[in-house]
């Protein structure tokens, strides 16, 4: 097995070195290999996303990727700026299912801007359609207008649109996941708008016949961002599109109270995956040691889990995570009173410790 890591920029650097110290003491067999990416792969090679680090992807079993970006770098092209390397590896590796689990730690309730009752207790599953929807959509472009309010005045237009199989190889993700936990399915469109979200609605709902045990609900996304802050546990899996998936994946990062603790996961067909924490490369902290390394630590369980056929070692992480925050230790983002304010690579220290402690027992 192997694992392409690719930190990034920013904070990238310091939150992927404690997950690979995790990933480490787990003793397992497969190789890691480290590439640059981002504004640091531009910086020493000229391209976000060089050929190198395409190919070392390409030919692994799971990318663990930290975060780029920096605004110096927002005046580029925008080919050449860093974020177009994660477009690139979505596209080139048909990444194409999204997984952000949303879940509150016991210990953290009180880091939500939300009432505790309200967030106690969340364990939900955002799934994002990742390469298709207004993102993708061709045409796209600037023009003068023909039509429409205002013929003649200069506009800009984008395409929405999805396939058939688009649709049907999402929706039977979303109801596979869904079998392994609650088993409900809540489908977010914009079906009475959009022609393309009537269509997605009528794609799923005929995937549904297929998952007869897994319940199916349809709701707007404007009420879908609404329930999600009003009483998030009534969700279990939510399933969407590219651009509402984009949003309604955000809000719930802040239902748990930081988005330092959120993995992400982007899967192709053959379950090769990219892993990576939900937060982009933090510039306004990068270099003082003191970002959230967990949700980077828990991207690299997700890998485990989904990519590496190691459920085990992904739990041992995942407990391990839990035991860690159990003990009172929390980074600035997380930290309350009566807790105590650790830095990055303490809190990756004590996940090692906290697993080493678990294999001397085991
Ligand atoms: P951001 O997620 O980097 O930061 C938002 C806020 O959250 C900041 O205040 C930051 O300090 C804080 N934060 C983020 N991660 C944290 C962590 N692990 N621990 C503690 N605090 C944390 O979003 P932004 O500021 O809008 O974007 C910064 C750069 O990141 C931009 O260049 C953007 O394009 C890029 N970005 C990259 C990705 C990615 O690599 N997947 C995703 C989003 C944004």
């Amino acid at each position: 097995m192997k694992i392409a890591v690719l930190p990034g920029d920013g904070i990238g650097t310091e939150i992927v070195a404690e997950a690979v110290k995790v990933l480490d003491v787990l003793d397992l067999p497969f190789e890691m290999e480290s590439a640059l990416v981002g504004g640091a792969a531009y910086e020493a090679h000229g391209h976000p996303l060089p050929e190198a680090t395409l190919k070392l992807a390409m030919d692994s079993d799971a990318v663990l990727f930290g975060a780029v970006g920096d605004w110096k770098y927002d005046k580029l092209d925008r080919p050449m700026r860093p974020e177009q390397a994660i477009l690139g590896l979505r596209k080139h590796m048909g990444l194409f299912a999204n997984f952000r689990p949303a879940i509150c730690y016991p210990e953290l309730v009180g880091a939500s801007s939300l009432k505790p009752e309200i967030i106690s207790g969340l364990d939900i599953l955002i799934i994002r359609e990742l390469t298709g929807d207004i993102y993708f959509g061709q045409p796209r472009g600037r023009r003068v207008a023909t039509d429409g309010h205002f013929p003649g005045a200069e506009e800009a237009f984008d395409t929405m649109r999805y396939s058939k199989p688009e649709i049907v190889r999402i929706a039977h993700v979303a109801f596979q996941a869904a079998r392994k936990r609650n088993k409900k399915v809540t489908s977010v469109d914009k079906a009475n708008v959009l022609e393309t979200f009537q269509f997605w609605k009528d794609v799923v709902t005929e995937v549904h016949a297929e998952y007869p045990d897994v319940e199916l609900e349809h709701m707007y996304v404007d009420n879908a961002a609404m329930q999600l802050v009003r009483a998030p546990k009534k969700f279990d899996v939510v399933v969407t599109g590219n651009m509402f998936g984009d949003i309604l994946s955000d809000e719930a990062s802040m239902l748990t109270g930081s988005i330092g603790m959120l993995p992400s996961a982007s899967l192709n067909t053959k379950n090769q995956g990219l892993y990576e924490p939900s937060h982009g490369s933090a510039p306004d902290i990068a270099g003082q040691g003191i970002a959230n390394p967990l949700a980077t630590i828990l991207s690299a369980a997700m890998m485990l889990r989904f990519s590496l056929n190691q459920p085990d070692a992904a739990a041992r992480i995942e407990t391990a995570v839990s035991s860690v925050l159990a003990s009172g230790l929390r980074t600035t983002d997380i930290w309350s009173e009566g807790t105590t304010k650790v830095g990055t690579r303490e809190m990756g220290d004590a996940v090692v410790a906290a697993i080493t402690k678990t294999i001397t027992k085991g």
